[in-house]
């Protein structure tokens, strides 16, 4: 099939942005080519696009029609500036602007695209919602680790390290967490990595657990920091990481040992074919 047979991603087929609504879409984590073909179309479509700190800016040059406004805002400042935000969106739509707002990840993972799509509805603006990446499941695939794997868990957690005011969040009872949860994925964790750790492992988790830390996963600057939850903290310390990072706690760690495929891809060899020791091939029962 040539180019030209391919179908044109605008056509009637596809949703238009029109004058005055907002679609809320996920970004991805940060690879541009993890964003959606709906978030293709809309980029391509809108008047502003109002984007978020860890919306990678190489993905605004699919948008180079429109208007990118800079909505920065890192985790722990006062909501004052997420009202802002929201008002803005619901001005521009007023404005009769096609308004992208675009956010890192998942717009409804743990980024306050409820808050602001339910902010547009009291405020009678039409919206659409773009599913993107979340960072706790593709970013951790960028760093060869499978959130579920079946010889692991059968459930995962998706747990903030901290909520509006900077602490952590005090609804969260993590010793529950340590003993309901096979593996934890933990968002928004390096500011509270200490306290978070005292309390798994007081909830019982083995100091020896392996953890896996991803920073700005999936952009070229990406680390991974593998660990324990008792070494973590210094091992952070000594690897000099900084957020954002996502922390996966749990055997689905040491799938890594096996599924490092950017390191196989730098020519790194495969650390051990079978990382959680069942002894039989993957493909079998
Ligand atoms: N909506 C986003 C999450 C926003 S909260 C999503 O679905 O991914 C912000 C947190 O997400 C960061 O503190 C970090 O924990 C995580 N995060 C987002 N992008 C990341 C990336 N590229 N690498 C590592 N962590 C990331």
């Amino acid at each position: 099939m040539t180019d030209s047979m391919l179908p044109p991603l605008t056509s009637k087929n596809w949703p238009a942005l029109e004058p005055g609504w907002v679609w809320l879409c996920g970004a991805g984590p940060g690879d541009p080519g993890l964003l959606t073909l709906h978030a293709l179309n809309a980029l391509r479509q809108a008047d502003v696009v109002i984007y978020d700190a860890l919306v990678q800016e190489a993905i605004l040059e699919w948008a180079p029609q429109a208007e990118h406004i800079y909505a920065g805002k890192r985790g722990g400042k006062p909501s004052a500036k997420q009202r802002d935000i929201s008002l803005r969106l619901v001005d521009l739509a007023r404005a009769g602007k096609r308004v992208l707002r675009l956010k890192g990840g998942d717009p409804f993972v743990f980024g306050r695209g409820g808050e602001e799509a339910q902010t547009l509805v009291q405020h009678g603006i039409p919206i659409r919602i773009i599913p993107g990446i979340s960072a706790g499941i593709g970013g951790l695939a960028y760093a060869g680790i499978p959130v579920t794997h079946r010889d692991v868990n059968q459930s995962v957690t998706f747990v903030t390290g901290h909520d509006q005011s900077g602490n952590t969040p005090s609804s969260l009872n993590w010793r529950a967490i340590a003993q309901g949860s096979q593996v934890i994925v933990i968002y928004m964790g390096m500011k509270h990595i200490t306290r978070i750790a005292a309390e798994l492992m007081e909830g019982g988790r083995s100091a020896h657990e392996p953890v896996g830390i991803v920073t700005t996963a999936t952009t070229d600057a990406q680390q991974v920091l593998e660990t324990t939850l008792s070494t973590m903290e210094a091992d952070i310390a000594a690897a000099g990481l900084e957020p954002p990072a996502i922390i996966c706690i749990g055997e689905a760690v040491r799938m890594r040992q096996v599924l490092d495929w950017q390191g196989q891809i730098a020519g790194e060899p495969v650390r051990d074919m079978d990382p959680l020791g069942r002894g039989r091939p993957a493909e079998s029962a």
